[in-house]
């Protein structure tokens, strides 16, 4: 199994390229998806209500989601403090996703899509980082077709680290500035890429 991160700001088209990548056989752990799950149920719900106080869970026990996002827009300790409790919860779910696929017989593209890879206090095991760009009005484009109004599009990007430090880390990077079909021939590119690099590295020296 070669681990593949595939991270880029939010609106920078991120989870379609891992969603490209799927259609060629990659299998895909979208961290926005896992934090759904999470507030979904389990234990983590029970927990962000401890930490973070009453009243942010639904009568069925999962996470009011827009009494969390109320919460933290008007409370950064919060906020820290929310992070702290998911940040973790979603890398455990990741890494424990990829040790059961390393015990099958599963030897394609694992990906992980989530806006925070690198800027992860722990790094995770990637055998390559993709970044994928595109200019901030795009983005904020991308978004207001997602149904995100503008103000709160612009807000999320500024609170986000810079795409220079993400590009820094990048092995490839997939600018994501043009229409759909632009992006399926960079993601075709891509993987060609991805495939080479993964056959260099069974070839190559054991190096842990
Ligand atoms: P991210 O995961 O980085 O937040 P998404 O992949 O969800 O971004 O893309 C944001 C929105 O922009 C989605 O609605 C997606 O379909 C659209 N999108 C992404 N890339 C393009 C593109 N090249 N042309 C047109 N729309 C795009």
């Amino acid at each position: 199994m070669f681990v593949v991160g595939v991270t880029g700001g939010i609106g920078s088209g991120k989870s379609t390229v891992a969603r490209l990548l799927a259609e060629r056989g990659a299998r895909v752990l979208d961290a926005d998806r896992i934090v759904r799950e999470l507030y979904a149920g389990g234990e983590l719900p029970a927990e962000l209500e401890r930490r973070l106080g009453p009243g942010l869970l639904e009568e069925d026990g999962a996470v009011d989601r827009a009494a969390l996002a109320n919460l933290v827009f008007r409370d950064s300790s919060a906020r820290r403090e929310l992070e702290s409790i998911v940040h973790p919860a979603v890398r455990a779910t990741i890494l424990g996703r990829l040790d059961v696929w390393r015990a099958e017989p599963f030897d394609g593209f694992a990906v992980i899509d989530a806006a925070l890879l690198v800027e992860a206090d722990s790094p995770y095991p990637l055998d390559a980082l993709v970044v994928v760009t595109a200019g901030a009005e795009t983005r904020i484009e991308r978004l207001r077709g997602r149904g995100v109004p503008e103000a709160d599009a612009r807000r999320r990007i500024a609170a986000q680290a810079s795409d220079a430090e993400k590009i820094a880390r990048a092995d490839y990077v997939v600018r994501n500035d043009g229409d759909l079909e632009a992006l399926e021939r960079a993601v075709a590119r891509l993987a060609e890429d991805l495939e080479r690099h993964a056959s260099g590295r069974a070839r190559g020296p054991e190096t842990g």
